[in-house]
């Protein structure tokens, strides 16, 4: 087996176009998508051993496009933030850059003008960017591998959709000595000599300028965006944080978890980065494996759902035990029903339910614990269970760094129609859906005081 077939038989790699590379190319291209950073990348990795295996130079081809689904100008904002850092990574391992945006973003193009030889991508769930993956394959003339980076364990070895936290966790665990170890980093062996004449913006380059998208979405200063920013981070929250994260967790108006959702969810951070901190870290077994929880089992939980679930981000996606007694419920009253503007504007009778859609308006996040509540309310004041679940996405994908994420559709499928949980005591409009007051969410946490937090008004 020579040194290319070796590499494609690695599990994170899927072959989308056969064939052997271009033996006249000039390089080996990395289409970077998801995985937006130039350390512990497995793609780029890929692309780079399949480049040195060559002998040809390596070059990541990075062009964002205005018509990305829901994205509007708070996203793309932390998107562009992190482009220096990824120029800054490749040019220290010998990687070229080739930046460009819509209306000049075609690969197709691109693979013409550098010669390539082959293309490595990386993969992502969604509907959207699977169908680009699979239209590029078609009408690409040399071979196309996409390479599974944004998880820990290849998705693929999960073989098909797991109906709870608990199935998962034992497939994952199974897989983790394997599969939880840190990237190598190879450099590149032959420079990338960019052809005089080829057109690649400067790395600072504003890509949105200009461009038609939904700009009412303002950016925000809570989080700022690059593979630099969120190893800092990291850093904070393993040499502090993680210590309690446990018990600090479900308490929204503490700063006690990582806050590196937009990181993961843009890629500027890998989830092998952030494991193997948490794993190297001294803090005790119970933090670690309480985090690892969220991060591995729930978040490739998530993975696994829109990997599988066509329905992934509507109200189909529910278990049929949830459509049942939601419909059973149907025509039960709704004492109070708000308007998607009225929740949007977070003008509901519930300061903490203010609260939270505040903080996803001002901040571009939310607290977990109150993401739970903030759905299971929606689902309580809207006319039926599929409306709720339509706002919830429009809210959670317009407002959220992290939004347009498997975690989000998961979230929210979770809360609202009983995705990966079991049926409860039946109540009304819920059904056996599961139930969340604001008087028992006000017990665990102080909710005064998040609700001060997020309401009081600030100069800046
Ligand atoms: C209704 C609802 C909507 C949600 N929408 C999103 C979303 O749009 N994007 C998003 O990334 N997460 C979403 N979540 C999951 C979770 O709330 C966030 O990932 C978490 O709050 C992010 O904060 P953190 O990075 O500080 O998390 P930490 O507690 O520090 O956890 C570390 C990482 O683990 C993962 N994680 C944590 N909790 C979960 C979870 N419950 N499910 C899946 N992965 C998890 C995230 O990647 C997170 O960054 C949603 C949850 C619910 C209930």
């Amino acid at each position: 087996m020579n040194e290319l077939d070796k590499l494609a038989e690695n599990p994170r790699v899927r072959v989308r176009r056969k064939g052997a590379p271009d033996r006249d190319g000039a390089c080996v291209v990395y289409w970077m998508q998801r995985s937006q950073r130039g350390i512990d990348n497995p793609a780029l990795d890929v692309a780079v051993d399949a480049a040195n295996a060559l002998g040809k130079p390596a070059v990541a081809f990075f062009a964002p496009v205005p018509f990305y689904p829901h994205a509007n100008l708070r996203a793309y904002r932390f998107l562009v933030e992190g482009i220096p850092d990824i120029a800054a990574a490749l040019e220290k391992r010998n990687i070229g850059f080739v930046l460009r945006r819509y209306p000049d973003h075609s690969l197709l193009k691109f693979c013409d003008e550098v010669k390539a030889a082959l293309v490595i991508g990386d993969e992502n769930p969604m509907r959207e960017p699977e169908n680009w993956r699979a239209l590029a394959a078609q009408k690409l003339r040399i071979p196309l591998w996409t390479v599974d980076s944004d998880v820990t364990v290849p998705s693929r070895l999960i073989e098909k959709e797991q109906y709870a936290a608990f199935h998962i966790r034992k497939k994952l665990e199974a897989q983790l000595a394997r599969f939880l170890v840190k990237p190598e980093n190879p450099h590149a062996k032959l420079p990338w000599k960019k052809p005089a004449k080829l057109h690649s913006l400067p790395p600072e380059f504003n890509v949105t300028d200009g461009w038609q998208i939904d700009r009412s979405v303002a950016p925000v200063n809570s989080f700022k965006g690059g593979t630099k920013e969120a190893l800092r981070v990291l850093r904070e929250f393993v040499g502090k944080k993680l210590f309690h994260y446990d018990k600090d967790r479900n308490h929204p108006e503490l700063d006690g978890t990582s806050r590196l959702s937009p990181y993961l969810h843009f890629g500027q951070i890998s989830p092998l980065t952030v494991a193997l901190a948490v794993q190297k870290s001294g803090a005790p077994k119970a933090e670690r494996e309480s985090f690892m929880n969220e991060l591995l089992v729930w978040r490739e939980l998530a993975v696994n759902f829109v990997t599988y679930n066509p329905n992934y981000d509507n109200f189909e996606s529910g278990e049929n035990w949830a459509h049942r007694t939601l419909a059973a419920h149907a025509h039960d009253p709704r004492p109070n029903l708000y308007s998607e503007r009225q929740l949007e504007n977070a003008e509901t009778h519930d300061p903490l339910w203010n609260a939270a859609q505040t903080q996803m308006v001002n901040s571009g996040w939310m607290h977990n614990y109150m993401r739970m509540y903030w759905a299971k309310k929606i689902l309580e004041w809207s006319r039926t269970p599929a409306e709720a679940h339509r706002t919830a996405v429009y809210l959670n994908d317009k407002y959220l760094l992290d939004g347009r994420d498997p975690n989000g559709y998961a979230g929210i499928a979770w809360s609202i129609v009983g995705k990966f949980d079991r049926p409860w005591f039946e109540r009304p409009i819920f059904g056996q859906i599961r139930y969340m007051s604001g008087a028992s969410t006000g017990k665990k946490f102080d909710s005064r005081r998040y609700i001060e937090q997020q309401t009081q008004p600030r100069m800046f």
